[in-house]
């Protein structure tokens, strides 16, 4: 249309050369006026729509909100609005964090605030979100760019940085403690801050951010073959941070940037990618809205479908300062948060005195809690091909004499008689 208009132009430039009589000329010279103005009005940006003030369940195709607050009326979630009250931060906006950006954009959460440092690269192309376009632009500009036409309504804070420099982890602090947004908030400015960095160095800047400013976060990974990934939820001083059990590559003292080799790069897959984001961004609105059960682990394994989840405890010998703190802190608030907990669940049992099917035609038993356990174990089991990396604790918490585990059982022995053997020298 622009390439018209402009060859429009160029005819009536013609058109009044060739006029010798002048009022003829002043009448092209209004028709090409107009025309410029058609010209303008094509080449500005693309209508965006404007914002909306409160969401509303109204059914009709012209309101953004209606598919999300019918969550209200099908009883999952009690208020869908409140997600306008909150703040994520999303650092790494890659083939993981671009997705969580646009799915929370689309959910019409509150505040947004995006941390990289890289541009866009016709190389990202395999990914979602990022299109060809925006080669060149730095990742964050492209976000917004992106995202405030998906969704005015949201507020985008986008910092251009990298977090692991001095000055960037200077900055990255004082934005997470602005509490601009929302006054009402204690602690820091944001709810949550999901990492989707994809190195390690990056990672424990996170890690140590969180621990210190009592964060919570989430942090998501995808495995360098592209065929597995997972996402963990980090509470500090309640379950495990990120110096707690670090990989071994990293607890054995080697400079990751040394393991890179030249022409040789991480694989991805847009499916994996968008799976572990959809993942990741699933338990955030279930932690921020409140409904259903936030994994504290979930793993996804792509060549076998299997998705395992855990728990994973703090590690007392945690080598991040700031967690042994927060640990402290948590066992001390422990017994009052159990007791709380335990009176919740015996008021719930009480008020289901009553049976609830009095005739029982069907003659259904309820299964013995030991049978619960052997159920759950055997669901433990791996898919055909998977091996775990680390043994189970409970087989630790509950040693079986049995064949197969003599050699753990004289393993421990030697290791006793090793350390009383130290102990008496
Ligand atoms: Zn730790």
């Amino acid at each position: 249309m622009e390439a018209e208009l402009k060859g429009m132009l160029s005819d009536l430039q013609n058109l009044k050369s060739s006029l010798s009589d002048p009022s003829h000329q002043a009448s092209v010279d209004h028709i090409r006026l107009r025309v410029e103005n058609l010209t303008s009005l094509a080449m500005a940006e693309p209508t965006r729509r404007s914002k909306v003030k409160d969401m509303s369940a109204e059914v009709v195709d012209s309101n953004p909100y209606s598919r999300l607050m019918a969550l209200q009326r099908m009883g999952i979630v009690e208020n869908y609005e409140s997600i306008r009250g909150f703040s994520v931060a999303i650092v790494g906006i890659g083939g993981v964090g671009s997705v969580a950006a646009e799915m929370l954009t689309r959910c019409g959460i509150g505040r947004l605030l995006l941390y990289d440092y890289d541009t866009v690269e016709l190389a990202n192309m395999n990914r979602l979100f990022f299109r060809p376009e925006q080669v060149g632009m730095t990742k964050t500009d492209a976000a917004v760019q992106t995202l405030s036409e998906i969704n005015p309504d949201v507020v985008l804070e986008s910092f251009t940085l990298n977090i692991t420099t001095v000055q960037g982890f200077e900055t990255f602090i004082s934005s997470l403690t602005n509490k601009s947004y929302s006054q009402k908030k204690e602690g820091t400015g944001v709810d949550l801050v999901l990492s989707c960095v994809d190195n390690y160095e990056a990672r424990m800047v996170v890690n140590q951010v969180n621990n210190l400013l009592l964060l919570l976060f989430f942090f998501a990974g995808v495995s360098e073959d592209a065929v597995s990934g997972h996402i963990q939820l980090l509470i500090p001083g309640e379950t495990a941070c990120f110096a707690c059990a670090p990989p071994l590559v990293v607890a054995s003292g080697v400079d990751e940037r040394t393991l890179k080799r030249e022409g040789v790069c991480a694989a991805s897959l847009p499916t994996t990618m968008g799976v572990v984001a959809g993942l990741l961004v699933q338990n955030t609105l279930k932690f921020l809205l409140k409904f259903g059960q936030v994994s504290p682990y979930l793993g996804y394994n792509a060549l076998k479908d299997y998705f395992p989840t855990m728990t994973m405890k703090p590690n007392p010998q945690c080598s991040n300062r700031p967690c042994l703190e927060r640990q402290k802190e948590y066992m001390l608030i422990k017994p009052a948060r159990d007791a709380v907990a335990k009176a919740k669940r015996e008021e719930e049992l009480s008020a289901i005195d009553i049976p609830i099917h009095a005739d029982n035609e069907w003659n259904i038993s309820v299964v013995d809690d030991c049978d619960d356990v052997i159920n759950a174990r055997s669901s433990d089991a791996l898919p055909e091909g998977l091996v775990h990396e680390l043994p189970n604790a409970d087989v630790y918490k509950h040693p079986t004499v049995s064949n197969e585990n003599v050699d753990t059982v004289d393993d421990l022995e030697d290791l006793k008689r090793q350390l009383e053997a130290l102990n008496a020298d």
